[in-house]
């Protein structure tokens, strides 16, 4: 049966994807997005209603209007240093905003939603692979959040108020094939984009931080999946949480991890062109190594990443952002 589905947070990145493949599968996304990070052109596969989430009256509309079966959330302050500088900003928006989607749902007796966590919330590992048990112990704002809206969705849950699905996220990465959609942030701070901006000779050499890592190149090692594996993710969780009910919380990843120096080479074989880079020192806050245990994912969702392999990660941003680095870019 079809569903409709307020996506919030679905003119960004991730929940833009999220729409695409919702209604690739004949369901409806109702997009509910401030605007401000998201792009009015991302929507294109549902209804936009231009509200912030903080908005309980806005809500009350849209629930009434749209009757939405599920509730898919990425709506959230993402960028890690800004979390560092404005973390009361980050907890009135991840945190009060969170709760405003909650007592929403209460009130308009809507139980399922679908939560964008992040491996963030684990913080520095102490075991790898990741699993969903090892200890949640953040060091940074941006996973504080993170972990405190998880811990309001496991107290509702034992409540009797709502079904959730945390799906904790290692690096989304990656655009649609299609080039319609993909990923850009301002400022842009992630490792893929980044690299492909210097690869096209836009800004000076990129920043690589920190070739002292205990790792097998001296670089961070992180675990990239593909921003269309992960929507797909989104829909088996929405899947089984209709099915069974019951609350989880589970990684979305690939289980490998590649280094920051790989991605770098895997950048200048699909641009044709060397990556110019400086060498510089760690960047604060981040863990040498991350990557998931996919078994709970794999096992009980039945996921199973098709376009994370990175040469086709970096090959699909490239499509995304190669016509927009004009006029450098070829
Ligand atoms: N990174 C880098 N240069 C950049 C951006 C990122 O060397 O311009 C490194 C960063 O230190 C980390 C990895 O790339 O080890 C992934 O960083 P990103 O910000 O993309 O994602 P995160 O893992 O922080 O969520």
């Amino acid at each position: 049966m079809a569903k409709t589905v307020l996506v919030l947070g679905g003119a960004g990145y991730i929940g833009a994807h999220a729409a695409k493949a919702l209604a690739g599968r004949g369901d409806l996304p109702v997009v509910l997005d401030n605007l401000s990070s998201g792009r009015r052109d991302f929507v294109r596969w549902g209804p936009l209603v231009e509200a912030d989430i903080r908005d309980g009256a806005a809500f009350d509309a849209v629930f009434k209007t749209y009757r939405p079966d599920a509730v898919m959330h990425f709506a959230a302050s993402i960028e890690v240093g800004i979390g560092e500088r404005k973390p009361i900003e980050f907890w009135n928006n991840n945190v009060a905003g969170s709760l405003s989607v909650l007592s929403a749902m209460q009130r308009n007796r809507c139980r399922s939603i679908v939560f964008s966590s992040t491996c963030a919330v684990y913080g520095t590992p102490s075991l790898l692979p990741l699993r969903e048990n090892h200890p949640r112990r953040p060091i940074n704002t941006y996973g504080q959040t993170k972990l405190a809206v998880e811990c309001a969705l496991e107290d509702a849950a034992r409540g009797g108020i709502i079904d959730f699905a945390a799906l904790r996220y290692f690096n989304a990465s990656g655009a649609s094939p299609d080039g319609d959609i993909g990923e850009e942030h301002e400022p842009e701070t992630h490792l893929i984009p980044n690299a492909l901006k210097a690869a096209a000779g836009i800004g000076g050499p990129m920043q690589v931080f920190g070739t002292d890592y205990a790792t097998r190149d001296g670089s961070c090692v992180r675990d990239f999946i593909h921003v269309d594996d992960l929507a797909a993710g989104h829909l088996l969780a929405l899947d089984r949480l209709s099915e069974t009910g019951e609350s989880f919380a589970c990684n979305l990843g690939t289980g490998r991890g590649v280094t920051v120096l790989e991605v770098l080479d895997a950048v200048e074989a699909v641009v044709g062109r060397p990556v110019p880079r400086k060498l510089s020192g760690r960047r604060p806050g981040d863990a040498p190594e991350l990557y998931a245990d996919v078994g709970f994912a794999r096992d009980h969702l039945g996921f199973r990443p098709r376009s994370s392999a990175i040469g086709q990660v970096v090959q699909d941003a490239w499509r995304y952002h190669a016509p927009r680095f004009t006029p450098v870019a070829a």
